[in-house]
Parts: structure tokens; sequence; C-alpha cells
């Protein structure tokens, strides 16, 4: 890739590195259609630092590039000097996993319409198809208690994600975390894919549940995937996708 990197002189290489895997990020989940107006988050932690990357309030996810990333504090304090705000109703929840589990170091939360269909459903995520198969008993699920998340609220959100790395959040939407932003990625796509086919499943009545014997054979073929490189192969092949529609996001 020719593309001249612009690199931020105060920011260390992994920074750098940090702020082009999250524009990056940013730039497929706007290309497969999993943004929300200039809305939602995925925030990535800077490594080694106790500070955090979020998308600039009011642009939309196709215009993130590594630049103009927000670098805040747990709290939400800007860190960079950067001229944008930082949509703190949105971070405070993300804020609550970074804090407080120290392994979430990349969380994404949407509210594409199937994954938001299968939150406002009583069964939730069902195992009726291949992708949901994958997360049956790897899901916690949060009551809805309105838009804006009050600190004695995140205390019942790690109690309702448990060990888990995915909290539906009912009424609303998923939360999906991972070690890696690669790991975050691929968890959530199959997450969308199997909330997708729910959704269509639904349409057409009478879908077949999954017996826990066949679930059980599929999670421990699961189980051999979940190696630190899980979702890596994935991440870049949409990096080189979004790089041949515009490149900027690497400045
Ligand atoms: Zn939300």
């Amino acid at each position: 890739m020719a593309t001249q990197l612009k690199h931020k002189p105060e920011c260390s290489e992994a920074e750098w590195k940090a702020r082009q895997d999250l524009a990056a990020a940013y730039r497929i989940f706007d290309h497969l259609g999993w943004c929300e107006s200039i809305y939602n988050h995925i925030t990535l932690r800077v490594p080694d630092e106790d500070a955090f990357l979020i998308n600039p309030f009011g642009l939309l996810w196709s215009e993130v590039t590594a630049s103009n990333l927000v670098k805040v504090d747990s709290e939400g304090n800007k860190l960079d000097g950067s001229p944008h705000w930082v949509n703190l109703a949105g971070f405070t929840q993300h804020s609550v996993f970074h804090k407080e589990l120290p392994w979430a170091h990349a969380i994404v939360h949407t509210h594409t319409p199937d994954t938001m269909a299968v939150c406002s459903s009583e069964e939730g995520l069902t195992p009726t198809n291949f992708y949901s198969c994958f997360f049956e008993g790897a899901i916690g699920y949060h009551d809805f208690e309105g838009i804006t998340v009050r600190g004695e609220e995140g205390e019942r959100l790690l109690r309702n994600l448990g060990n888990h790395r995915i909290l539906m959040l009912r009424n609303h939407g998923p939360v999906v975390m991972g070690e890696t932003l690669p790991e975050m990625f691929l968890k959530y796509y199959m997450l969308q894919r199997a909330c997708e086919i729910q959704v269509k499943t639904a349409s057409l009545g009478n879908p077949i549940r999954v017996p826990p014997e066949v679930i059980e054979v599929h999670q421990q073929d699961r189980d051999k995937m979940l190696t630190a490189a899980f979702g890596v192969l994935d991440f870049e092949a949409w990096k080189r996708k979004i790089d041949k529609i515009d490149p900027s996001w690497r400045e």
C-alpha cells in the first residue's frame, strides 16, 4: 500500500498502530452497514496505558481516521487535546467494562436492526443456526433500564455479563468484547449473522432447535479456533477491502 502514513508526533508507535487498527474497524463496520449515524462506539485500549480511543462525536463512522480518534481516560476525559467532542453518555458503559475487566481491550456496541430485534425478543439468541450455536451458553442478558447508564447500573451490567464476552442489552442492542480487536470483530461478525438468520428464520416459522449434544460437538470445534490469532485473517482481509474503497482511515 503506497499510502503515506501521517504519524502524530506526540504518539507512540503502539498508540499509532492502535489508532490505525481502530480507524480500520470503524470503516469496516461502516462498510458492512453496522453503523448508526454518528452514534454508537467501538473503543480500544491504548497498549500499556490507562487510556482508550473512541470515535469523535459528530462524525460518521466513514469519516473516522487514525488521527481524529479521541484519546480519553477511563472517565472519558480527553487526553490528546482533540478538538472533537466525545459522547460521554455512550462511553459510560464501555468505561465500566474497560475499567473492571482487564482483558476487555476492544469493545463494540451497535444498534443494528437484527441484533436489536433479537435483544428485544423474550428468548434472546436461540440455538437454531450455525452461527448462534457458537454462542449458546456464552451470552449474558441485561434488562432495559433506560438510555442513561448510571453508576449503579454498572454493577448489574458486570453481574449480568458474568464470565461471558457478549452482553445482550434487552430492548436495546449487543455489547461485544475481546482481548484483541480482531477477536471482537469476528465474534461481532458471527453474532450479527446469527441474529440476521434468526430473524429470517422466524419469518418462515418453525425454526429447528439444534439438540444440546450437537451444540456440544460444535463448541468443541469452536474452542479449537479460540487462539490468540482468532479473527486476525478476517480483520486483515477486510482492511484490504476498505483500502480499495478509501484508504484515508490510515491517516
Ligand atoms: Zn445503545
